[in-house]
């Protein structure tokens, strides 16, 4: 599925629109304000089991796009980004809403929503870095509607999940209406918003290994306000063995056109003291490996200087989190 978009959310385009729009008085307003930002005409399926929603997407040549919590799909339709001739709605489809421990891995179906992961014991848990991370995201009635399996398949390039997943080793499952296949989280984030996942292919769900009990964790960002996209998120998480760093992950959002891991500089921790210095020195070497681009949230130095800050943070935490 490949979608180019530009570089600044649809979302606070929209969002700055309106804010303009509503100092002209009322009847100055143009029409944009009150419902009328439609999007191009398009059919939908409401399909009620998942083989059914994977033989409407067989052979649809990218035509039809999946609508699970419609909260970055909709607002993309509306402003013609995105013009799907039909949309096949997951939302009907009882089996895919799901999050549950099957042997040593959290899995989670398509249709679970944000909300119901953030409020989880079993996500608190098995993936503690997760429960944290969904401090960021978004507001109540978007989490309400909105999915993890939705929002990775968005894959905007400034989303928390992404990052987290990602340093969760988490595994991606995808079906198309011949076979399923999993797909390593870091094959999956492939470009912005875009990912592995083929035009005919439903993400049915995401399997993250339980975070060992020995494993500390650490997430951190900045954004310019509560529950937006983040400017900088870093995700880490670390295990040690007679006061040594066994096993590190880092990854970050918001430095390039997709969520990414840093494997050079997990690899240089292993072996070390999780001292400050050392982890200092981790996080810069990373902050000077990363890309970001400048947009109106922030230049490409302030970002690289927040990777930095957020990625020794998250370190630190993950360390001190260490049993
Ligand atoms: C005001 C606002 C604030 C927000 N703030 C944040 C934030 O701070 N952080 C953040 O991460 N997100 C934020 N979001 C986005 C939110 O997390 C969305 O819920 C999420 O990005 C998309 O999930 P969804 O279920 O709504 O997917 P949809 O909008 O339904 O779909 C998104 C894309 O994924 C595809 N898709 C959906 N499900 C599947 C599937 N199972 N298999 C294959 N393709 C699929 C769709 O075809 C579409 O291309 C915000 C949204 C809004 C409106």
């Amino acid at each position: 599925m490949s979608l180019r978009r530009p570089q600044v959310s649809v979302i606070a385009i929209d969002q700055a629109v309106n804010l303009c729009l509503s100092f002209l008085p009322v009847k100055q307003r143009p029409k944009i304000i009150g419902g009328t930002m439609k999007p191009a005409p398009f059919d939908y399926e409401r399909p009620a089991t998942l083989n059914a929603a994977l033989s409407l997407l067989k052979d649809n040549d990218g035509r039809s796009r999946v609508i699970a919590g419609g909260q970055s799909l909709v607002p993309m339709m509306n402003f013609r980004v995105v013009r799907p001739d039909r949309l096949i709605d997951i939302n009907r489809i009882a089996e895919l809403d799901y999050h549950r421990i099957e042997g040593t891995e959290l899995v989670i179906g398509a249709l679970c929503r944000h909300n119901a992961l953030k409020e989880s014991k079993i996500v608190k848990q098995a993936c503690p870095m997760m429960h944290a991370a969904y401090e960021w995201v978004a507001h109540g009635p978007v989490r309400n509607r909105g999915t993890l399996c939705g929002n990775l398949c968005h894959a905007d390039p400034a989303s928390e999940m992404p990052a987290v997943v990602l340093a969760a080793n988490a595994v991606m499952v995808l079906r198309n209406s011949a076979a399923q296949r999993e797909v390593p989280v870091g094959q999956f984030f492939v470009g912005q918003y875009e990912t592995a996942t083929a035009d005919d292919e439903i993400l049915v769900e995401v399997r993250i290994p339980v975070a060992p009990t020995n494993e500390g964790w650490g997430f951190h960002e900045v954004n310019v306000r509560k529950g937006d996209f983040a400017i900088v998120a870093a995700a880490a998480t670390m295990q040690k063995k007679d006061g040594k760093i066994q096993a590190a992950s880092i990854a970050l959002a918001g430095v390039g056109s997709h969520a990414i891991r840093l494997p050079k500089a997990e690899k240089a921790l292993l072996g070390g003291n999780a001292d400050n210095a050392a982890l200092r020195e981790a996080a810069a070497a990373c902050a000077a490996t990363v890309n970001p681009t400048s947009d109106i949230h922030g230049s490409a130095e302030y970002r690289r200087d927040l990777a930095k800050t957020l990625i020794y943070r998250a370190l630190r935490d993950a360390r001190d989190r260490c049993i």
